[in-house]
């Protein structure tokens, strides 16, 4: 990945005013509306991305200090598996300024389109949205006809000047009325504005210059994705009528629960459930975690829904995985319903010790038995 003030073309303590210029000066030479070359379309997504970056004084600063791994998501905010922004970016992009492309329907038209983006919704594990993987999907999408390229028309045979218009696209139509005769101009039925018709259909798609088929895809979920996060897969959408670029793809994840763990943000909540002689005396015990298995350690004393913390057991952090959030376990202590008689002897054995000296060591360690032990 090339460096973002070098994408830009501009130094490093390039004022606002200064990338934004520049940004619209590259935005417009390498628009895929306008620009055919080889690689074009790539370089304009790749200085939308630039842009969105140092366009913003909060993530121009994490890159200036940690470069690309500083870009990562923070939390709470669904749509940063989407490195590129490029739907939202291609809106302002138009709505900003009049490019050379954005004059009206009628150049749209008969120019080449631009593919349709597809949302495809995949569920995934609880822990795959924790580690990140790569998935195999199949998609059904619109690509380009192999058979005509794209054209419509027959192998050896063209689209021809729509005869109806004369290639213009439009048509004058006359209207006389009492006030005076008046010309309307509208888009050419024979050829939906396009000035060219197929005279003679390829067979393969019957003239549509697209065929549906079910693609395969390998798409990389990453580390720390949750329900409602948006992966971009560029250029995987519709393909785009007369040599438009594609639309892409956008995949929208649904993360199933956990049956014993619960997420909430970069946090994993769990519960577990000790008996009362281990609260009182403390142990090491196992608990279920992200990374299997983990040791525990209950400490002497431990207290009904009190809260231990396991550090860095939590869910990575999107675009950073190496910062994790921690698993909270709350404990529950369960007290027996029932015991033996050789428990309920040692017992009675311990509630009396603790009935002679409670009452003088309430402020002591012990205090802890006695609160226990008080009723009986
Ligand atoms: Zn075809
Ligand atoms: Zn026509």
């Amino acid at each position: 990945m090339a460096d973002y003030y070098d994408l830009l073309g501009v130094s490093r303590d390039a004022d606002s005013d200064t990338l934004k210029t520049a940004y619209r000066r590259l935005a417009r030479k390498y628009h895929p509306d306008i620009n055919k070359e080889k690689g074009a379309e790539e370089r304009f997504k790749e200085i939308g991305r630039a842009y969105e970056v140092l366009g913003d004084p909060q993530t121009r600063a994490r890159y200036d200090q940690f470069g690309e791994a500083g870009l990562g998501g923070s939390a709470g905010m669904p749509d940063m598996g989407d490195m590129g922004g490029f739907a939202d970016l291609f809106e302002t992009f138009f709505s900003g300024f009049g490019g050379p492309s954005s004059g009206g329907a009628r150049s749209q038209r008969r120019g080449p389109q631009q593919g349709e983006d597809l949302r495809y919704d995949l569920t995934i594990e609880f822990n795959q949205a924790v580690f990140g993987q790569e998935r195999e999907i199949k998609i059904p999408h619109l690509e380009t006809c192999n058979t005509c390229r794209g054209s419509g028309a027959k192998q050896g045979s063209g689209p021809v000047t729509c005869s109806t218009c004369g290639g213009a696209g439009q048509v004058r139509r006359a209207t006389r009325t009492p006030f005076g005769s008046f010309t309307q101009v509208a888009e050419c039925p024979s050829c939906n504005g396009t000035g060219q018709v197929i005279s003679d259909p390829c067979g393969s798609c019957n003239g549509k210059g697209v065929d549906q088929v079910r693609k395969k895809l390998r798409i990389n979920i990453p580390a720390g994705v949750d329900s409602g996060t948006r992966l971009r897969v560029s250029g995987e959408g519709n393909a785009g009528a007369r040599g438009g670029s594609p639309g892409d793809l956008y995949v929208f994840l649904k993360v199933k629960n956990h049956p014993k763990l619960k997420r909430d943000g970069l946090t994993i909540h769990s519960e577990v459930t000790i008996s009362y002689l281990q609260a009182i005396l403390g142990d090491i015990i196992e608990v279920d975690t992200v990374d299997g298995p983990t040791s525990l350690q209950i400490p002497s004393g431990s207290q009904p829904n009190q809260v231990l913390v396991l550090e860095n057991k939590g869910i990575p952090k999107l675009g950073n995985p190496v910062a994790r959030g921690n698993q909270r376990v709350t404990v529950n202590i369960k007290l027996p319903s029932k015991i033996s008689n050789q428990e309920s002897q040692l017992l009675e054995e311990l509630a009396s010790i603790y009935s002679r000296k409670g009452t003088q060591n309430h402020h002591h360690k012990s205090g802890l038995f006695s609160r226990l032990f008080s009723k009986s």
